[in-house]
């Protein structure tokens, strides 16, 4: 029986057979490709947790914990916090018991480290990864995108920084993920909605092999008008 084992006592009620079917998934991208905007739609309609590690770091920065304050100057350079930091925060995190259907991972991993200690800690929980989607938008597309968010590390030099970070990690992470099948490249540009579709599309698609019962119940498209 697969089990969660450092959760010790907790470890029965999170057995995998006592809930049926899992989507874990890491959501790749470049910043400004609207990664965040799909992770929430399809934590959603999957019914699974969006574990975002640039929410979980601006909520320790906005109660000023420890944490908070050894991360916030990677934060306003737009540098990558140290991967011991990210992979302790994310390793425990997908230890809670909501995370016990999956996950939809945003904004981790992003280098090869992290993504082999991902993938380490999940062998461990005998919970390996379904997908890393790759959300694609061109770089002459994104600059524009970031500016105009106002997010308080959304400056002129952070964003180029934040983009150099991206492009400098993303090729290795990428082949990392394809060479072990799990690699959906998915367009990112166009119409919101459009872009959920296809994503929920290429997730059933791989998830289709599965048997009844072991795949999730996707729940369907409430209109939005493309917001
Ligand atoms: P995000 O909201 O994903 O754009 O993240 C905002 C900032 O948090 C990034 O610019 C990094 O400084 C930090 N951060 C978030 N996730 C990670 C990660 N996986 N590894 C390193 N730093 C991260």
């Amino acid at each position: 029986m697969l089990t969660y084992p450092r959760l010790g006592n907790d470890a029965e009620h999170l057995s995998v057979e006592s809930f049926g079917w899992t989507l874990r998934i890491v959501l790749l991208g470049p910043p400004g490709a609207g990664k965040g905007t799909q992770a929430i739609r399809l934590a959603g309609r999957f019914g699974v947790p969006h574990v975002a590690t640039g929410e979980i770091f601006r909520e320790h920065l906005r109660r000023g914990s420890p944490l908070g304050r050894m991360v916030e100057r990677y934060m306003d350079l737009g540098e990558l916090v140290p991967d011991d930091l990210v992979i302790d925060i994310v390793s425990e995190r997908l230890l809670e018991p909501d995370c016990r259907h999956g996950f939809v991972l945003d904004g981790f991993p992003r280098s090869v480290p992290q993504a082999l200690a991902l993938t380490r800690s999940l062998e461990e929980l005998g919970a390996p990864l379904d997908a890393a989607v790759s959300l694609e938008v061109e770089e002459d597309e994104l600059f524009g995108r970031l500016a105009g968010r106002g997010r308080a590390d959304d400056t002129a030099q952070t964003i180029r920084t934040r983009l150099r970070v991206f492009a400098n990690s993303n090729g290795p992470m990428l082949r990392y993920y394809q060479q072990r099948g799990l690699l959906v490249r998915v367009d990112g540009v166009g119409d919101l909605d459009l872009i959920t579709e296809r994503l929920v599309a290429r997730l059933e698609g791989r998830l289709a092999h599965l048997p009844a019962g072991h795949r999730p119940e996707v729940v369907p498209l409430e209109p939005t008008g493309g917001r």
